[in-house]
């Protein structure tokens, strides 16, 4: 059994997590939409908390709020094979008054649970590529799921609207901005606007 640490969301320069099978930006965009579809997540803001507390519940996944002294330095663990998320307390209480951060966080365990699920993952952290890298993973999902493509193009015009609109941190919305322009998916001067911002729902 191979716990998964989370950094929550940060960009490092190697791959950090453990060798699982590859997966690419497209495969993990294609997992991240059905599972929006799957916990019915119709607003572009995530409700994290009524997803932790009400749909995984359902889904029987076990949630743990653990105590900052049992989780040291890992602001979430997460054991796929057996269906346990463990969320350290201040990083839950974070994403209940909508830090991005926290949040953000929080959708990385999930992206473990859904990604590494019935993976055999190797103790080993030898050299491997980004899109096999457990951490990478989870990061990519967390952005995908909170941060879906055609609501960025839909409803964004840049990083500021990003943090606002999905509830996330700043960072993490120009990182996704950058990305999704380096992907040839929103213009360099601002996504296609085509829904007024007024109709997105909080
Ligand atoms: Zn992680």
């Amino acid at each position: 059994m191979t716990q998964q640490k989370s950094g929550g969301g940060g960009t490092e320069q190697e791959p950090k997590g453990v060798k699982v099978p590859a997966l690419r930006i497209t495969q993990i965009r294609a997992i991240a939409e059905r599972a929006r579809e799957l916990f019915d997540v119709q607003q572009a803001w995530v409700d994290v908390i009524t997803l932790y507390e009400r749909d995984l519940h359902r889904a029987g996944v076990v949630f743990d709020i653990a105590e900052q002294g049992e989780m040291d330095q890992d602001h979430g663990l997460t054991f796929p094979n057996q269906g346990v998320i463990q969320i350290r307390e201040d990083v839950y209480e974070g994403a209940h008054a909508n830090n991005g951060r926290d949040r953000y966080t929080m959708i990385h365990e999930l992206g473990h649970l859904v990604l590494h699920d019935n993976v055999a993952l190797s103790r080993s952290i030898g050299p491997h590529k980004w899109i096999e890298d457990s951490e990478w993973q989870a990061d990519t999902f967390a952005a995908e799921f909170l941060m879906p493509v055609d609501l960025v193009r839909q409803l964004c015009q840049g990083p500021e609207d990003v943090a606002r609109i999905f509830g996330v941190s700043r960072k993490a919305a120009e990182t996704r901005w950058r990305k999704l322009q380096e992907q040839g998916l929103i213009k360099d001067d601002g996504a296609i606007r085509s829904r007024p911002i007024a109709r997105v729902n909080r």
